[in-house]
């Protein structure tokens, strides 16, 4: 599949990896907008949050970033989670991602 997070997972392109589980793949994005920005992707290739058809990859995705968020110490200041799907939605890459993007004061504004 020629997909570039699927590639990155695979090893294939070299990525910052900050969590790795059966399930799960978590790396730093190339472009950060802020100190700290993490996507966290399922293994298992989703073009977008409309094609998951297991439910519970989701919520193991908010157990992992609930642990980056402790472990690059955004908790307590705060963060934001971030999902975009589709061509509206701005989505580039067509493997399901979470934004965790955090450490300094974000926009107020979405959209
Ligand atoms: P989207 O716009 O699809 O929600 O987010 C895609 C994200 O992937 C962007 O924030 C972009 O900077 C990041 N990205 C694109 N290519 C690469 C890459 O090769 N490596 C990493 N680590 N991040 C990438
Ligand atoms: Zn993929």
């Amino acid at each position: 599949m020629d997909c570039l997070f699927c590639k990155i997972i695979a090893g294939e392109i070299p990525s910052a990896k900050v969590y790795e589980d059966e399930e799960v793949y978590a790396f730093k994005d190339i472009s950060p907008v802020a100190p700290v920005h993490i996507l966290i992707v399922p293994k298992k290739h989703y073009a977008s949050v409309m094609e998951v058809d297991d439910p519970s990859i989701i919520g193991h995705i908010f157990e992992v970033i609930q642990k980056l968020a402790k472990e690059f110490d955004v908790c307590e200041d705060g963060f934001r989670i971030v999902n975009n799907c589709g061509d509206n939605g701005c989505q580039s890459v067509k493997h399901v991602h979470f934004h965790l993007v955090g450490g300094r004061q974000l926009e107020a504004k979405m959209g």
